[in-house]
This record gives C-alpha cells, structure tokens and sequence, in this order.
C-alpha cells in the first residue's frame, strides 16, 4: 500500500517535472510522516525513500529511536518552540520553519561541534492570513542576513504554506510570487525551495518546488486524537 502509493507520488512528480520544463528528478520527495507510525516509515523506507518530515518534536524522536538503525534524513517542518530548539539541533538534518532570529540563534548554537552544520529553510508566510507561521517577505532579506552569519546552520532555502486553493491556477499565484523574490535578491546558493502539498503538488513543481512535502497522498489520512 504505501509502496505502491509512493511508486504512484514519484511518476507524479516526474510528470509534472516533464510538463512544466523542469530538469528531471531535480524535485525531492519528503514523506512526512507526522501521526504515522515507525512501521510506516520502514515501509516507505523499504520501498527506497529516505527523507522524511515530522512536526512534533517529542513524537518524532521516538520514532527515530526505533529506526536508529536505518539511513534516514530527517526533516522537522513545524513551528518550533525555544525550548524545544536543543532537541532540534542535536536530533535532525534539516530544519524547514525557521521564521526568527532568536531560534536561528539558537539552532546555531545548540548544534554539536561533530555534525555538520544543520541545513535550514526560512518559513514565508505568502498568503498573509492569519497563520502566523512564518515571516513576511518584505521582512526575508533581514532574516536571510542574520542566517548566513550563524556558524553552524547553512541556508537552503525558503519554505512555504500557502493558503488552500481549489485551483491549479490559483495554486500557483503565491509560489510564483515567493520565487520571484528570493530571485531577486541574488543568491544563487539558495537552491531549496520547499513548498508543494498532497493537494498541490503540480502546481508547487510548475513553479520551482525543488523538495515537495507529501503526507496524506503517501500514507492515508491522518488521525489525530491519539497522541496531540
Ligand atoms: C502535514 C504537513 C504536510 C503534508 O501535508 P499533506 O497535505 O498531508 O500532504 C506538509 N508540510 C507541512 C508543514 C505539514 O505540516
């Protein structure tokens, strides 16, 4: 099932890549597993996926632990609480919602000598709604700045969460805009654009997605009175 799901996910990706001119396989596949179970992640891991996204910190490490003996990248893409920050820094590869300073700070210093420094995207909040995750873009360039000067985190990229839209085109709109800014800020190192969801996943490639973040379309609904 969650194989035949991610063979399924992975053709969709390289069709989208091939419609809309992207360079083939140039878009990364996160499986985010939030709510799921380690046993779901060894199944997409047996089926060859190694990069996976989780929200809740406490969650996550347990079911890290579980899988220590598996080659797994892993991704945190939810909001991050300064006291969770150590957690973040010592346990993950990637950190995709970084929106402020002081948590970057922190990132930074918390991350131990004997990593490599921890990879981070910076959360934009392009649809301003009231969602507030994220900054604004008129406030990205200050806190791209303030980043590029931590020692031990290295910027990727942006990371986004648009508000739903039921079509393609609309889809498209925000990521357009959001591409069109960092563009212009000239930095060519910025090559992470992680944006694109189960229900816009087209859409996110059309428009530059280099690391599109898929839950539902990969492991089923989610059920979230267990645990949160
Ligand atoms: C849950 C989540 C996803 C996955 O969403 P689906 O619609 O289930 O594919 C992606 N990104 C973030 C930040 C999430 O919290």
């Amino acid at each position: 099932m969650i194989s035949s799901q991610l063979n399924k996910i992975q053709a969709q990706i390289y069709l989208a890549e091939i419609t809309h001119n992207r360079v083939a396989h140039s878009v990364n596949l996160l499986a985010v597993s939030k709510t799921k179970t380690a046993s779901d992640i060894a199944c997409a891991y047996r089926a060859g996926q190694r990069h996976f996204g989780e929200n809740y910190v406490q969650e996550a490490l347990l079911k890290k632990d579980c899988l220590s003996a598996f080659d797994i990248t892993w991704h945190f893409i939810g909001p991050i609480q300064s006291n969770k920050t150590k957690m973040l820094a010592t346990k993950f590869d990637w950190v995709h919602s970084v929106d402020d300073v002081k948590i970057a700070q922190r990132l930074s210093a918390q991350r131990p000598d004997f990593l490599a420094p921890l990879n981070i995207c910076i959360q934009v909040n392009i649809s301003d709604e009231e969602s507030k995750s994220g900054v604004k873009l008129h406030e990205l360039p200050d806190l791209i700045a303030t980043v590029s000067t931590l020692p031990n985190l290295v910027l990727r990229g942006v990371m986004a969460i648009p508000a739903p839209q039921s079509n393609f085109h609309a889809q498209r709109e925000p990521y357009k805009k959001l591409v069109s800014a960092v563009n212009a800020l000239n930095m060519p190192e910025l090559t992470a654009f992680s944006f694109g969801m189960s229900d816009d996943l087209e859409a996110a490639i059309a428009e530059g997605s280099t690391w599109v973040r898929i839950g539902t379309a990969l492991f089923g609904s989610r059920n979230y009175t267990s645990s949160h």
